[in-house]
């Protein structure tokens, strides 16, 4: 897609710091990251987002991110990985690409991921419960 980065990247259009590629996924550093070693799992063709994710695609995403983050745990010796994907902007996406983060996880670093948790009424659990499981089975 025109003017988007990570399709520049895919194509090699602008560099990038690449630490793997297959025939439908790429990884690469992030330019700015959370932490040192703080990777990004990118489909090289252009999703939008998780819900333009097609199922070839999405097929083959977990292999790729269990490898990336197992080598990204191994070489940062971190403790942990955070993987986070955002989805719209509202919920903090800035490239209009789909990707994943790895995210290396260390004893104290103060990243913080955690939220504050909404008190739910058993009510509500149970209507959540009968439209959620209503619309993903549709
Ligand atoms: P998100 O906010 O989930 O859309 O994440 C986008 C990520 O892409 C950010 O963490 C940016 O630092 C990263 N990013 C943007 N441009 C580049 C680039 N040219 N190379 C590597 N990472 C980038
Ligand atoms: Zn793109």
């Amino acid at each position: 897609m025109d003017n988007c980065i990570f399709c520049k990247i895919v194509k090699g259009e602008i560099p990038a710091y690449k630490v793997y590629e297959d025939e439908s996924y790429i990884a690469i550093l992030d330019i700015n990251p959370a932490a040192y070693g703080h990777t990004l799992v990118i489909p090289k063709a252009h999703f939008a987002d998780v819900y333009e994710v097609d199922e070839e695609y999405g097929a083959k995403l977990l292999p790729v991110l269990k490898k990336a983050a197992e080598a990204v745990k191994e070489v940062t010796g971190a403790q942990g990985v955070n993987i986070l994907q955002n989805n719209g902007a509202v919920a903090g996406q800035t490239v209009m690409h789909y990707h994943a983060h790895i995210i290396p996880r260390v004893a104290g670093d103060g990243l913080n991921f955690s939220w504050i948790p909404k008190n739910p009424s058993k009510q509500f659990m149970a209507e959540m419960t009968e439209k959620l499981a209503a619309k993903i089975n549709e």
